[in-house]
C-alpha cells in the first residue's frame, strides 16, 4: 500500500515525501507543477504530473496504484496575492478539496492529513493561540483553509473519511543535506528573502513595520523547521492507521521571533552584515502570531527540535548550494 501526496513537489510537500521514503513507505506523487518542482521529487517516489480538480486525473493515481491514505500539500497560499485574485484562490484550493474528497470517496480511501495554516485565525485575541480560538481570516487564502477544513468535516462525516488538519505557523528550513529547499518565485518569505543578501541578490531586507504593539516595534512569528513539521505528519498518519478521529492541531515551536530577532540570527548563521531598512507595514499582517502546540504534544507526542539558528543554517546550506534554486523558472 502507498502513501499519496499531493503537491509532493512543492516546498513543504517534498521534505515530506523525503522523510517519509526515510521511513520505508511506498510514496506516489501528484502535482500540477505550477508552482512545484520535478527536481524535488524524491527520485523513489511515483511521479504523476496531473490536477487535483480533474477527477480523471484522480481516477487515473487511484485506480493504478493501492493508495491506504493521503497527504495534501497542493494550494497556492500568497496571502497578498489571494486578496487581489480571491477566485483563483476559492478555485484552486476549495475547488482541489472538492474534487480530493470526492475522489478519495469514489475509490474508499479513508485517511487525509492536510495542510492547513495559522492564516485561520486572523488577528488573534491572545497568543499563544489554541486551535478552539475564534477563526477570523482576514484574507482570502485563510478563508480557503478555513472552508477546505470545514468541507472535510462534513464530508468526512458523510463519507467515513478520517483526518488530521495541521495548522502551521512559519516554515522554514531544508534538508540537512541540502539538496532540496524552498524555492517561490516570486519569493515572499521572511528567510529565503534575508538570505537573498549575503547571496547578493538583494542589498538589503526590508522590515515591514516597526511601529507594532510588540517589543521591538516588528512582527512576531512562531518559526518551525521543514522536517520537524514532516515529523508531525508522519505522526499524524500513525494516528489515523491507528484509528484516530478527525483532528486539528496547531504546529509552532511556541516560541514568537520578530523580524529583527531574525535578521540578527541571519548576520549570526551567515557572518554578512546583512543591512536592513524599516519601511511600512505589509497589508494584513498581524502584530504576533504564535502557537500553542500542546495538542500535538498530547496527541501525536511530536516535539519540534530545531531552533531557529539551526532552521536558518540548513536554508543557508541550500540557498548556498542552489543560489539559482532549482533553476527551473526564471
Ligand atoms: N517580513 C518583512 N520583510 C520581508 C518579508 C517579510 O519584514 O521582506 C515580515 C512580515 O511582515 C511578517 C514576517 O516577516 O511579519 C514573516 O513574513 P512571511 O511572509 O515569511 O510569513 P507570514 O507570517 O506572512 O506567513
Amino acid at each position: 500500500m502507498s502513501i499519496l501526496v499531493i503537491g509532493g513537489a512543492g516546498y513543504i510537500g517534498s521534505h515530506n515525501v523525503h522523510a517519509l521514503v526515510e521511513r520505508g513507505e511506498d510514496v506516489v506523487v501528484l502535482d500540477n507543477l505550477v508552482t512545484g518542482h520535478r527536481q524535488a521529487v524524491h527520485p523513489n517516489a511515483r511521479f504523476y504530473e496531473g490536477d487535483l480538480r480533474s477527477a480523471a486525473d484522480l481516477d487515473r493515481v487511484f485506480s493504478e496504484q493501492q493508495i491506504e491514505a493521503v497527504m495534501h500539500f497542493a494550494a497556492f497560499s500568497l496571502v497578498g496575492e489571494s486578496v487581489v485574485q480571491p477566485l483563483k484562490y476559492f478555485n484552486n484550493n476549495v475547488g482541489g478539496m472538492q474534487s480530493l474528497l470526492e475522489g478519495m470517496a469514489r475509490h474508499h480511501v479513508d485517511r487525509l492529513v492536510f495542510s492547513s495554516t495559522a492564516a485561520v485565525y486572523g488577528e488573534p485575541e491572545r497568543v499563544p493561540i489554541s486551535e478552539d480560538d475564534p477563526k477570523n481570516p482576514t484574507n482570502p487564502y485563510g478563508e480557503s483553509k478555513l472552508i477546505m477544513e470545514r468541507m472535510m468535516r462534513w464530508a468526512g462525516e458523510a463519507c467515513g473519511i478520517r483526518w488530521v488538519s495541521l495548522r502551521y505557523f512559519n516554515v522554514g528550513g531544508a534538508l540537512a543535506d541540502g539538496h532540496i529547499g524552498e524555492d517561490h518565485h516570486p519569493e515572499s518569505h521572511l528567510i529565503p528573502l534575508i538570505l537573498q543578501v549575503p547571496l547578493g541578490r538583494r542589498s538589503h531586507i526590508s522590515i515591514f513595520g516597526d511601529d507594532y504593539p510588540t517589543r521591538d516595534g516588528s512582527c512576531i512569528r512562531d518559526y518551525l523547521h521543514v522536517m520537524d513539521l514532516a515529523d508531525a505528519h508522519i505522526r499524524a498518519l500513525d494516528y489515523l492507521k491507528d484509528g484516530g478521529s478527525p483532528l486539528v492541531c496547531n504546529l509552532g515551536n511556541g516560541q514568537g521571533f520578530s523580524v529583527f530577532e531574525m535578521v540578527e540570527a541571519a548576520r549570526k548563521v551567515t557572518g554578512h552584515p546583512v543591512p536592513a531598512k524599516v519601511e511600512g507595514r505589509r497589508a494584513g499582517d498581524p502584530a504576533q502570531l504564535v502557537a500553542s502546540s500542546d495538542r500535538a504534544r498530547t496527541v501525536l507526542g511530536w516535539q519540534p527540535e530545531a531552533g531557529i539558528e539551526e532552521i536558518i543554517a540548513s536554508a543557508w546550506n541550500w540557498h548556498v548550494q542552489h543560489p539559482q534554486g532549482f533553476g527551473d523558472r526564471s
